[in-house]
């Protein structure tokens, strides 16, 4: 059978987005967060963390997350107040 790429295996996926996020930031700790710390604008596979160098501020796509939870456990601050979308909100995977 065929191996599928990421982004090719991220194309199967379809999301049902709320009108708000379920991934808070706590602003004030991560404009304490070092450059080479923000270890969510590196991680997050589906790359939801975003730094807008023009506002000094890190835009969330939270639209795309694939909760897998990734981020929270590698903030070094604890910054991120990450909850699970309500129900029927989210990712909805596909397998096979
Ligand atoms: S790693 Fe944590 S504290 Fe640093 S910018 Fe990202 S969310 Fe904020
Ligand atoms: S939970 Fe995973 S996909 Fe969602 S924002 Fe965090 S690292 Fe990205």
């Amino acid at each position: 059978m065929e191996k599928k790429t990421l982004p090719e295996k991220l194309f199967l996926l379809s999301f049902k987005v709320d009108r708000t996020s379920h991934l808070i930031l706590d602003k004030e700790a991560c404009m304490r967060c070092p450059e080479s710390e923000r270890a969510c604008l590196w991680i997050c596979p589906s790359e939801v963390y975003k730094w807008d160098a023009e506002k000094r501020d890190i835009i969330v796509s939270y639209e795309g997350c694939l909760e897998c939870g990734t981020c929270r456990i590698a903030c070094p601050s604890g910054a991120l107040e990450w909850r699970n979308p309500r129900g029927g909100f989210g990712v909805a995977y596909r397998f096979g």
